[in-house]
């Protein structure tokens, strides 16, 4: 075995350990990352299979290509202007990137451990009429199922990782992860890292087999970013608990932090242009209001109709209390 191929094994072993030992417990009070057996598995996709194993655990084998194929992505990215100006503040672009890197393929790992930890997995399973132990009440078209799922994943695996940023930014050697702005730093290259890996998911799943566009992934992501950054203001668009209006101040902060680090990412990935139907929907998102410029935002704004009915049908499914809150 080659240096290389022990790089490829370590990061995948580290990023699967980050997830059980790190992340998971950051978000999930039942441990259900500790029921995940991480395994890696010859490959040249971006790839991983998840199959339920024993009574109640998981194996994830992750492909032997997925290191690889984030970091070539990642090398394409322009570092250039606020990204460069950002980068330095942590170190240089090395550990910057390095950064970005170990958030990829985290975030890889993440979104698997998720469509396990959600119940994705055992309705697959019970959806499907070879592997099914019974009738399934209320049952969803596997079309519906597959975009909620992927849409589901991709937020939480995305939220959840923002919210382990000083976790992943103590993980990079070289890294300098005290001072004021760093967290915002260290937001662009995290979500440099989620998007670059996103793209490359996005490019696997047919959509005529009811995967979502990339387009619509994006914007879901920005819509959990978002969440993750300005849980209060959406507090206040859910109706019946507000607890406090969110001054103009609060969302312009919000707002700036949000320029300062997701656009300026998805401007160094090619992702975003403000002139665009596209772009005018981040904005949207950015200000609270439903995405309808794009063919991308109508197709979210759609599919969230959907959302109640898929949370009903999975609700049994669960493995953890982590969607909990969304159940009506
Ligand atoms: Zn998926």
């Amino acid at each position: 075995m080659g240096e290389e191929d022990l790089e490829t094994l370590t990061l995948i072993r580290v990023a699967g350990e980050f997830v059980t030992y790190v992340l998971f417990p950051g978000i999930d009070e039942t441990a259900f990352a500790e029921r995940i057996d991480w395994r890696h598995r010859e490959s040249a996709g971006l790839d991983a299979i998840i199959s339920p194993w024993r009574k109640d655990r998981y194996r994830i084998a992750i492909g032997t290509a997925v290191p690889d194929l984030i970091l070539s992505r990642l090398q394409a990215v322009n570092v250039e202007g606020e990204t460069a100006a950002r980068a330095e503040r942590l170190g240089g672009i090395e550990p910057a990137m390095t950064l970005a890197w170990f958030a990829g393929v985290a975030f890889f790992a993440t979104h698997e451990a998720c469509h396990a930890a959600a119940g994705h997995v055992a309705y697959q399973k019970a959806l499907n009429p070879e592997t099914s132990t019974g009738d399934l009440p209320r049952p969803l078209d596997l079309a519906t199922f597959r975009l909620l799922s992927e849409l589901e994943a991709d937020g939480a695996a995305a939220a959840s990782l923002l919210s382990a940023d000083y976790e992943l930014m103590r993980t990079i050697e070289g890294l300098s992860s005290d001072g004021d702005d760093r967290a915002d730093s260290a937001m662009m290259f995290i979500v440099i890292g989620v998007f670059a890996t996103l793209e490359l998911l996005a490019s696997e799943g047919p959509v005529e087999d009811g995967y979502p566009t990339p387009e619509t992934r994006y914007l879901n992501v920005v819509a959990a970013v978002f969440r993750h950054v300005a849980p209060h203001l959406l507090l206040l668009k859910s109706g019946d608990y507000v607890r406090r209006e969110a001054s103009g101040e609060e969302v312009q902060n919000v707002a700036n932090r949000f320029r300062h680090s997701v656009l300026p990412a998805l401007a160094a990935l090619n992702h975003f242009d403000v002139t665009a139907p596209f772009g005018e929907d981040i904005a949207a998102l950015l200000g609270g209001a439903i995405p309808n410029k794009s063919e991308a935002g109508r197709d979210l704004a759609r599919y969230s109709r959907n959302r109640a009915r898929f949370m009903r049908a999975l609700s049994g499914f669960r493995e953890t209390r982590m969607w909990d809150d969304f159940n009506d």
